[in-house]
């Protein structure tokens, strides 16, 4: 925790300055660009990796960047992608899946999670990304495979599928690889991200 306060008082004294006339703005203003989905793994650092400001990216992060396909019962991501999208009028939306992710990891390698049921239950909405990997324990496969299963899963979330019709938002699938810092950006792969 000492690093944590240490952080804080570090930030006051040499970020917050520098960026003071941006925090002002922010102050009455949030206007955010890009919905960005990603894993909650410490590791992946949305506004690092993106080269964004504070106040660029709405962030949600869930345990293997899963977004569950749409119900009438609301959710937490449900209710920040609603928000998101239809008061904040975000203009693009990135799933971003990453290398060596522990989700996506335990569910290609079959681990045990009888341990850690409201992750087992929680990974069940990588179920379609599982059904579209062929060759079983292949990590890297699974990652973009559920990237692309969680993209369908965000247009059937009613604000997404309207924005969508109306062409006011696009939709982006992309794997951050943590060893080389680079990002794939899986449209460029072929047309699976036609949803
Ligand atoms: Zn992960």
């Amino acid at each position: 925790m000492q690093d944590l306060t240490e952080g804080v008082a570090r930030f006051q004294r040499d970020v917050f300055p520098a960026k003071a006339e941006l925090f002002a703005h922010l102050a009455t203003h949030h206007t955010p660009h890009t919905l960005f989905i990603s894993c909650s793994d410490a590791r992946v650092v949305p506004e690092l990796i993106t080269g964004t400001e504070p106040g660029d990216l709405f962030v949600i992060r869930t345990a293997g960047n899963l977004v569950p396909a749409y119900t009438p019962e609301a959710d937490g991501v449900a209710a920040s992608i609603e928000y998101a999208v239809a008061a904040l009028g975000v203009k693009d939306i990135v799933v971003c899946g990453h290398s060596a992710c522990g989700a996506m990891t335990a569910l290609a390698q079959g681990h045990d999670l009888s341990g850690a049921p409201a992750v087992a239950a929680w990974l069940r909405h990588a179920d379609a990304s599982q059904a579209h990997t062929t060759a079983a324990g292949d990590v890297p496969a699974l990652v973009r495979q559920n990237v692309l299963a969680q993209l369908a899963n965000l247009a059937t979330h009613p604000s997404v599928a309207k924005a969508l019709a109306e062409r006011k938002v696009a939709l982006h699938g992309w794997v951050y690889d943590i060893p080389t810092g680079r990002v794939e950006d899986l449209a460029a792969a072929g047309p699976a991200l036609a949803v």
